[in-house]
């Protein structure tokens, strides 16, 4: 069994995935040919955001919307401590300061309260000036923007969705995506709308922004001049072979893996509520993409124990994340590594990822279950 089976996919889309890859041979225009454009027209269309621009993956997404602020040294940029180590990464990339902020226990993103509370303590420390608040889609679920945006506002705070997990999810009508200032995702193979290779995108409704980061995914370019540089930017571009990858695959998960994986979701959520297992909870209106299926164990010697069991039994799992961002070596000594979150502590001993795609079957779901219902 995988975790993520996306061999399973390419032979379900193999024909318009290969036809749209040897159309890419064909016409051979690697760097910026029309399937670039195409896609983030498509991409942006569907988010419901007025500007798309594709990168070379979502690390790099994230960088350019902080360059494109010009954040740098001595700003505060708020990030959740349980998150893939980019969101935290990013700032630090550009000479910020990342502040780490606890997260809800029940959907893993961060905790608008103890956002909140993060702010005024940096304020009253007069040493950084707050700056950013990056809001991770963890697992696919979008972060509470309904009140992290109105904490923006009070505390004059630009927003910055990390999408990367979250593509495909919504809140109410919207999509996620399109909830930051500057939002952003990635199309590593295993994310949801993921391509064949490192591929990333920054979203945004303001036309200034989107016309800085254009010229920052090419060394910083003059508006129609490729060999005039306006500013120092950086080498990000998504090639064509892998828009026109993502073309193909756009259509299957527009039209079908969203509702399939949802179904996944389902088929593990009916059977395990009203277990020992903590399921991950979905805020009322809000819609997963389900990135990842995250269940909680009492404590770290379950967890480690159904790991093993799970396997020996062939059945791969994943801890999502093991480490806070605040105890990650790379800010030891650092004022990022002084944070108060013991939410975070408890999910790191507590968390298992159990294998979730569009194109796993019922009877692999059961399978999975129950041998971890077994002990
Ligand atoms: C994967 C991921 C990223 C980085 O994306 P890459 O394309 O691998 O650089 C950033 N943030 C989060 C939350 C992620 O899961």
């Amino acid at each position: 069994m995988q975790f993520r089976d996306l061999k399973r996919q390419y032979e379900t889309i193999k024909e318009s995935v290969d036809n749209a890859f040897f159309s890419v041979m064909e016409e051979s225009a690697f760097i910026n040919g029309r399937q670039v454009r195409e896609l983030e027209e498509k991409l942006a269309e569907y988010v419901g955001v007025k500007n798309c621009i594709t990168c070379a993956n979502g690390t790099d997404a994230l960088q350019l919307a902080l360059m494109t602020w010009g954040i740098g040294k001595g700003d505060a940029i708020f990030v959740p401590d349980f998150t893939f180590f980019s969101s935290g990464e990013a700032p630090a990339i550009v000479g910020a300061t990342p502040i780490f902020v606890d997260v809800d226990e029940r959907t893993f993103n961060i905790d608008p309260e103890k956002l909140e509370i993060a702010i005024k303590q940096i304020i009253s420390e007069k040493e950084l000036i707050p700056r950013v608040v990056i809001a991770v889609d963890l697992f696919g679920q979008p972060a509470d923007y309904c009140r992290i945006k109105g904490i923006c506002q009070r505390y004059d705070l630009l927003l910055l969705e990390d999408g990367a997990q979250g593509f495909g999810g919504s809140i109410g009508e919207r999509k996620a995506c399109s909830f930051g200032d500057i939002s952003t995702t990635s199309f590593f193979p295993a994310k949801p709308l993921g391509c064949y290779g490192d591929g990333g995108a920054v979203f945004t409704d303001n036309d200034e922004c989107a016309e800085i980061i254009r010229s920052l995914c090419v060394h910083g370019k003059a508006k129609d001049d490729k060999y005039v540089n306006a500013r120092i930017g950086m080498n990000s571009r998504l090639d064509t072979i892998q828009a026109a990858i993502l073309l193909a695959k756009f259509e299957a998960f527009k039209s079908r893996e969203l509702e399939d994986v949802k179904n996944a979701s389902v088929w593990y959520n009916k059977r395990l509520e009203n277990t020992e297992i903590t399921i991950p909870f979905v805020l009322e209106g809000f819609d997963s993409s389900w990135a990842q299926f995250t269940i909680q164990l009492p404590d770290k010697s379950d967890r480690d124990l159904i790991q093993r069991n799970l396997k020996e039994a062939g059945i791969p799992t994943n801890v999502y994340y093991p480490k806070p961002m605040h105890a990650q070596e790379a800010f030891s000594g650092t004022r990022s590594a002084i944070a108060d979150c013991p939410v975070t502590e408890r999910l790191c001993k507590k968390v298992l990822s159990l294998p979730i795609h569009p194109y796993i079957e019922k009877y692999e779901v059961e399978t999975i279950l129950s041998e971890l219902l077994k002990g």
